[in-house]
């Protein structure tokens, strides 16, 4: 059989692996999400962020020239930071 944990062929009668030490004896579907993650993110959620930041954009340039006040244009650039960052850390953790 194969260890859970490094993937080294080990017999079928070994309790622990030899190669990383971790018990043989935890069930196959202890840690079913560390192997199956999905390697890419719902389309709605890249376009609902691409939208968000779009839309920043264009509120950006609008303040740029002085049609909106600094608080809205100050609001929207936190929001577009904050969806960055947060695409970022999600990257990150896949
Ligand atoms: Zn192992």
């Amino acid at each position: 059989m194969t260890c859970q944990h490094c993937g080294t062929e080990i017999s079928d009668k070994a309790i622990v692996c030899f190669r990383c030490g971790q018990s043989t004896s935890a069930p196959s579907a202890a840690r079913p999400d560390a192997r199956r993650r999905p390697a890419a993110q719902p389309l709605w959620l890249a376009l609902t962020a691409l939208l968000v930041l779009v839309a920043g954009g264009l509120y950006m340039a609008r303040a740029a020239s002085g049609q909106l006040p600094a608080s809205v244009s100050y609001t929207v650039a936190a929001l577009a930071a904050v969806v960055l960052v947060w695409r970022i850390l999600k990257r990150r953790r896949t």
